[in-house]
């Protein structure tokens, strides 16, 4: 679907479209014509297309005032598959995700330090094979880290244009994207969140980022970079950063800041095994602070209070009215920061008085990343008039 021809209507109006339907799950023409603006026969056309091209399908029908039954519209899970992959540290999650955002298939693999082009063709055949998922139905693939930008080569260890040569490896689409953004995707695709909503999504890990969807698309800013929630100030005169910032949240509120703090008080060091690696110390502290340890819950709900002042000026310059919570940083303790921020907002958001900001924990924090990577490969198949990465 993604080799196909600009549709009838216009790619603005197909995208318009997919999105109504799927943030409604199902709904009729007439419905479709009142929600979106366009003329009845625009839907006709544009909806027939859809549903030649397997992207939705009829569903059933509902009685209308007038007595004619409507035909209800949705979208077609099983035909057509996006698949995401996040590149971390040392392992590979890979996700295989339906048109509706659902998860299809998952799983971590190791990865080697050298190679990488060659290991994640290689982890591409094996997975779609072990889920007996053809080429001809996967729309393609999305690769995402924390430094990957769309159209950046080098952005993965070894300097590889991973994007250009798994393209003319596996002769499908293949997108690059930061894991942050995709994240925000994702979330936005799986909860059927609807496009008028001014929507953020947090993503917590050794780094922080952010992303946001307005209108159904991703926010790219000039060069790919939107986003850096990390590196917003929270002091002018606070801790150094490397990216040359003073008092950059990511410095006070990451999982490698929490796990400093931890490692720093002589109480929480002797008493948890705080000496394998950032991620393991990090939920070694989590599991403490859930489970009544008061100097871990203490550590983790500082970190909470630094990205709650943090996520708080995003929310209010952007003015957003949900949030997702999601990345491994809150797998663990997310209820711990969802309840921090959700404190801070009522108290603080400027817009507190009109409208109430939703904040929520994702459902799969530790996948957030693939899962919206496999959401990127799908929304820019079926909903081509919001590519995401133009320079492709
Ligand atoms: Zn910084």
């Amino acid at each position: 679907m993604a080799r196909r021809e600009a549709p009838a209507g216009g790619p603005g109006s197909r995208a318009l479209i997919v999105d109504v339907i799927r943030s409604a799950e199902t709904i009729s023409r007439v419905e479709l014509a009142e929600k979106t603006g366009l003329t009845q026969p625009s839907i006709s056309n544009i909806v027939r297309d859809l549903i030649a091209d397997g992207i939705i399908h009829e569903t059933g029908s509902v009685g209308s005032v007038r007595g004619k039954p409507r035909t209800l519209l949705a979208i077609n899970p099983a035909d057509h598959f996006g698949i995401g992959f996040e590149l971390g540290p040392d392992a590979v999650t890979c996700v295989a995700i339906d048109l509706t955002g659902g998860v299809v298939g998952r799983e971590v693999v190791p990865l080697a330090a050298t190679g990488l082009t060659d290991q994640l063709a290689a982890r591409f055949d094996d997975f779609t094979a072990g889920l007996d998922l053809p080429r001809h139905r996967v729309e393609g693939l999305a690769v995402v880290a924390p430094t990957a930008r769309p159209g950046r080569p080098g952005a993965f260890g070894d300097g590889e244009a991973i994007g250009d040569k798994l393209r003319g490896r596996l002769g499908i689409p293949v997108l690059v994207e930061n894991d942050a953004a995709a994240a925000a995707l994702g979330e936005f695709w799986s909860r059927r969140v609807s496009r008028d909503q001014s929507f953020g999504c947090v993503y917590l890990s050794t780094g922080i980022g952010a992303g946001m969807v307005f209108g159904g698309a991703l926010f790219r800013g000039a060069s790919f970079d939107a986003g850096e929630l990390g590196h917003l100030s929270i002091q002018y005169d606070g801790r150094p950063c490397p990216c040359g910032n003073q008092g950059c949240v990511e410095r006070y509120a990451s999982m490698t800041a929490a796990v400093d703090a931890a490692r720093a008080h002589p109480g929480l060091a002797a008493r948890l095994r705080l000496d394998g690696s950032v991620s393991a110390a990090y939920d070694t502290i989590a599991r403490a602070a859930v489970s009544g340890d008061e100097d871990a819950f203490a550590v983790i709900e500082e970190a909470a209070s630094y990205l709650s002042v943090a996520v708080t000026s995003m929310v209010n310059l952007l003015d957003l009215s949900r949030i997702v919570l999601t990345g491994p940083g809150v797998a663990v303790a997310g209820s711990i920061y969802a309840r921090r921020l959700r404190a801070h907002l009522a108290r603080t958001a400027h817009a507190r008085g009109r409208h109430e900001v939703q904040v929520e924990l994702s459902a799969q924090p530790r996948n957030a990343a693939a899962i919206g990577a496999a959401a990127l490969v799908v929304q820019a198949s079926i909903a081509p008039g919001h590519s995401v990465s133009p320079r492709h």
